[in-house]
């Protein structure tokens, strides 16, 4: 094929994308944390009901020309039809470019909104561990979790600024922790041996880079933890 017919046919795929499959949405607001990779970005999504998320949920996000990546809407109101998604824009990659270059009151594009199947299950304790980019995730599980009590957990987050405003901007039990590994399973090894944790009645949430998620389950089953009380969900590798 030549790249010229190779050209009109990927315009054309776009385009009828974009018509026919694809929802908009509006930035309502970013906010990018200092020094931190971190882009909080405020959405108001019209064409989008949430009053049956019961699971967390995701969006594909158009980032660039035919490429899309998924992003986990948090602190969303029904109502309003808001939500707030949290990107971890420190890595070259379409999407980190995209988020960095969002500003209020520009359109997204996005194809819909699907369910990871992550709930928190009905039990006394809901444990959530990951990184950066799993923060949107572990508050939306803060926010299914009732009553917010059982919910606990920590997340790696790699600059000092970052982890104080995590803790100044958000009224969560999750606790900020520093990061001392490059996938930061290591550091939440440590952190989750300090604590105690009953072997019943606990179930863990492991959010983020599949290597911090392999590696925290391979630690919780030494521990003794079931298969079935460690719930997995591997973002990026
Ligand atoms: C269901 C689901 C929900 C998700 N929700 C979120 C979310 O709320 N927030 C969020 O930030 N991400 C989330 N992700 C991950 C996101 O979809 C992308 O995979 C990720 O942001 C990378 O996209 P990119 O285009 O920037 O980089 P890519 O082009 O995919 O990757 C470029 C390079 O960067 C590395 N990389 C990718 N992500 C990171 C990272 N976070 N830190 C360091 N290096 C990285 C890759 O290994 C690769 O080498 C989610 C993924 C899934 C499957």
């Amino acid at each position: 094929m030549s790249t010229n017919l190779f050209h009109q046919l990927k315009k054309k795929a776009s385009g009828l994308i974009d018509n026919k499959l694809s929802k908009t949405g509006t930035v309502l607001d970013v906010r990018k944390w200092g020094p931190s990779a971190i882009i909080e970005i405020d959405l108001h999504l019209p064409a989008t009901t949430m009053d049956d998320w019961h699971e967390v949920p995701y969006m594909k996000c158009k980032v660039a020309d035919l490429t899309y990546r998924d992003y986990t809407p948090s602190g969303w109101d029904v109502d309003t039809q808001t939500c707030t998604i949290i990107v971890d824009a420190g890595h070259n990659g379409p999407g980190s470019r995209w988020a960095q270059q969002l500003k209020k009151g520009d359109t997204i594009s996005y194809l819909g909104t699907n369910s990871t199947r992550q709930t928190p299950v009905n039990t006394s304790s809901v444990i959530c561990l990951g990184d950066e980019s799993s923060i949107g995730h572990m508050l939306a599980m803060q926010q299914l979790s009732k009553p917010v009590s059982r919910f606990s957990g920590a997340v790696v987050i790699n600059d000092e600024e970052g982890r104080k405003l995590f803790k100044e901007y958000f009224n969560s039990p999750l606790q900020p922790i520093a990061r001392n590994d490059v996938h930061g399973h290591h550091s939440l090894m440590e952190w989750l041996l300090q604590q105690s944790y009953n072997l019943e009645n606990t179930i863990f949430y492991l959010v983020g880079n599949s290597t911090m998620v392999s590696g925290l389950r391979k630690v919780l089953k030494q521990q003794g933890f079931n298969s079935n009380q460690i719930k997995a969900q591997g973002f990026w590798s």
